[in-house]
C-alpha cells in the first residue's frame, strides 16, 4: 500500500481553492518519493501494481456477493492523459461481470431533451459492480465552460443562462454525488494531471508512429489550443466539486506507470475501508446446503 501521507496530498481537500501548479504532473513531485532513484520507483509501482490488480479482485468479490455498494469511478483528463490506458491497465483482473466502462461523448438530441445529469443517471453501477466513468458528468462544467455555445443546444428555459450558472451546475453535482453515496454508491474521482509538454511528446508519438494514427484526432490539436481555458476550468470545478463523501484526487499522470499504481491503490484502500463481509449462510440455508451434499454422497456412481 502507498503511504497515507502521500494520498492525502493528492487528494483536494474540500472547500479549498485548486491551483494546478501547487500539483505536480511527474512522480518526483510527490515528496515521499523524490529521494529515490526513477528507475527503482518505477520498479516498485509495477510490483504494487500487480499486488493491487490481485486485491482489487479480492475486494471486487466481496463487493458482488455482500450485494449493498456499488463503486463509481470518474475519469476525467486533458487528451491523452491516459484514460484508456488506466482501465486497461488498472481494471485488467476484473471479472467482466460485476464491472462496466461507461464512456461519455457529445450528448444526442435524446440526451439533450433531458435535464443534464439524465444520462449519467442511467449509467450508474447498480449494486455489486463497478463502474468506470470514462468522461462523466464532469464535461458539462469542462468542455461546456471552455465552449458555452455547446449551451444553445441545450435548449435551456430563458434566463436559465445568468449569473452564478456554473456555481449551480456544481451544486447540482454535489447534490447528486451525495445522493448517490448516501444509497451506497462510493465514488472516487481522477484528474489525470498532465503537463502541456507530455500532452504535445504524446500527440507526436501518435503522428510520428503509424500503428497510433488511429489515436489522434484533429479535435484534440484544436482542444490543445484551449489548454489554459481547460485548466482553469478544472481547477474551478475541483475547487467546487472535492467533497468530503466525493473526493477529488489530482494524479501526477506524466508517467504512466506512477498514475496506473496510485490509482490502483486509492481503488482498493477505498474499497476494503467499506469493511465488507461475505454475506452469512441462514440455519435454513446450511440445512439445505448439508442435505444437499447428504443425496450426493449417496448417489451411486
Ligand atoms: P478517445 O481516447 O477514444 O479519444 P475520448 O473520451 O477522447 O476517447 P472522443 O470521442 O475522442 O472520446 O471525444 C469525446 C468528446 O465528447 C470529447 O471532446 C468530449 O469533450 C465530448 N463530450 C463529452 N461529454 C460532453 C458533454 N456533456 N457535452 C459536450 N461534449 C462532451
Ligand atoms: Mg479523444
Amino acid at each position: 500500500m502507498i503511504k497515507k501521507k502521500v494520498i492525502d496530498q493528492i487528494r483536494v481537500t474540500p472547500g479549498k481553492k485548486v491551483n494546478l501548479k501547487d500539483f505536480g504532473t511527474s512522480w518526483a513531485s510527490l515528496p515521499e518519493l523524490k529521494d529515490f532513484g526513477k528507475e527503482e520507483v518505477k520498479q516498485k509501482a509495477a510490483e504494487l501494481l500487480e499486488e493491487n490488480r490481485e486485491e482489487l479482485s479480492k475486494a471486487q468479490e466481496l463487493l458482488w456477493a455482500s450485494d449493498i455498494h456499488s463503486v463509481l469511478v470518474v475519469l476525467q483528463a486533458m487528451d491523452a492523459a491516459g484514460k484508456d490506458g488506466i482501465i486497461k491497465h488498472v481494471m485488467s483482473g476484473l471479472n467482466p461481470q460485476g464491472c462496466e466502462v461507461q464512456s461519455f461523448k457529445q450528448p444526442t438530441a435524446e440526451e439533450l431533451d433531458h435535464n443534464f445529469l439524465w444520462r449519467y443517471m442511467c449509467r450508474t453501477p447498480e449494486r455489486g459492480r463497478i463502474g468506470i466513468f470514462n468522461r462523466s458528468y464532469y464535461e458539462d462544467v469542462l468542455v461546456v465552460k471552455v465552449h458555452p455555445e455547446m449551451l444553445d443546444k441545450a435548449k435551456l428555459p430563458p434566463g436559465k443562462r445568468g449569473d452564478g450558472f456554473w456555481e449551480k451546475r456544481y451544486e447540482d453535482i454535489n447534490a447528486f454525488e451525495h445522493h448517490l453515496v448516501r444509497n451506497g454508491t462510493l465514488v472516487l474521482k481522477f484528474f489525470l494531471h498532465i503537463s502541456k509538454d507530455e500532452q504535445k511528446k504524446r500527440f507526436l508519438e501518435r503522428l510520428e508512429n503509424p500503428d497510433k494514427h488511429w489515436k489522434f484526432s484533429a479535435a484534440d490539436m484544436a482542444e490543445r489550443g484551449f489548454w489554459n481555458e481547460y485548466a482553469k476550468a478544472f481547477e474551478d470545478a475541483l475547487s467546487a466539486t472535492s467533497t468530503k463523501w466525493a473526493p477529488w484526487y489530482v494524479i501526477p499522470a506524466d508517467h504512466k506507470w506512477v498514475a496506473r499504481t496510485l490509482i490502483s491503490d486509492i481503488l482498493v484502500t477505498s474499497i476494503k475501508s467499506l469493511d465488507l463481509e461475505f454475506p452469512t449462510v441462514s440455519a435454513e440455508k446450511n440445512a439445505a446446503l448439508v442435505e444437499a451434499k447428504r443425496q450426493l454422497d449417496q448417489e451411486e456412481s
